[in-house]
């Protein structure tokens, strides 16, 4: 089995979620008592987020691509970075070190097109819905339409984000807010929509909404179990 690199702690309510569903998927697929081999550097917070709102991208990228060195020194077969927002530097990171990087919207992009879908709605922070570093990946590899909610509402769910899921707060009043802005991207014409945000998946779920819900969590954690087991031995 190849033991996953996990760049977590952004934050690390997401990141302990991904801890658990990569060690249910390994326990679904191999039974028994196999888990997951793993390695998780979990940064502070504080600091990455200062970082972004100050828009020191240049000085988070370096961090972040010390702190992957650290992870495939530490023997990673490969690297998952647990959010989407920091894969804004997943180049500069991948470039940085020699283990290959499993990037969230690939991985997600991937699932879509199996579902032939087009017009997506994405939800996630100001940085992954505004700039092109994600909505341009997915648009200009897998050829998706990708729609985002208006400013106003932008605001609302860059705000539920930080100010509420990333400190663990989860409340129905921003659950409500969640889905009627949804609702709206699916007026619009949105058929399926991505939960951008690592942390949204513990407001939002395939449940509370009537077309495909894509959960960058839940897809980037299994596929890192599938690629962690693929072709496994015995150690
Ligand atoms: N986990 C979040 C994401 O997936 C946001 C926190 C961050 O800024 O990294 O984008």
């Amino acid at each position: 089995m190849k033991t996953i690199g996990m760049l977590g702690g952004m934050s690390w309510e997401s990141s302990a979620i991904y801890y658990q569903l990569i060690n249910e998927r390994v326990k679904e697929q191999l039974g028994g008592h196999h888990s997951a081999k793993s390695i998780l550097y979990s940064v502070d917070f504080h600091m990455i987020k200062q970082l972004q709102e100050s828009g020191q991208w240049d000085e988070a990228t370096r961090q972040l691509i010390e702190t992957a060195r650290y992870i495939e020194k530490a023997g990673a077969d490969f690297l998952i970075i647990c959010t989407n927002t920091m894969h804004k530097m997943a180049d500069e990171v991948q470039a940085g070190i020699s283990i290959p990087l499993l990037h969230i919207a690939d991985m997600t992009g991937e699932q879509i097109i199996k579902q032939k879908l087009k017009k997506i709605g994405l939800l996630g922070t100001n940085f992954t819905m505004e700039q092109d570093f994600y909505k341009g990946r997915l648009q200009s590899k897998y050829d998706l339409d990708i729609v985002v909610p208006d400013d106003n509402d932008r605001k609302i769910i860059h705000e539920i984000i930080y100010n509420e899921l990333c400190l663990g707060v989860v409340k129905n009043e921003s659950k409500q807010q969640y889905l009627k802005i949804i609702a709206k991207l699916i007026d619009n014409g949105a058929e399926a929509i991505i939960l951008g945000c690592t942390e949204i998946t513990m407001l939002v779920k395939q449940l509370d909404v009537s077309v495909p819900v894509f959960d960058t969590t839940k897809i980037h954690a299994n596929k890192a179990a599938d690629f962690a087991i693929q072709n496994a031995t015995s150690y």
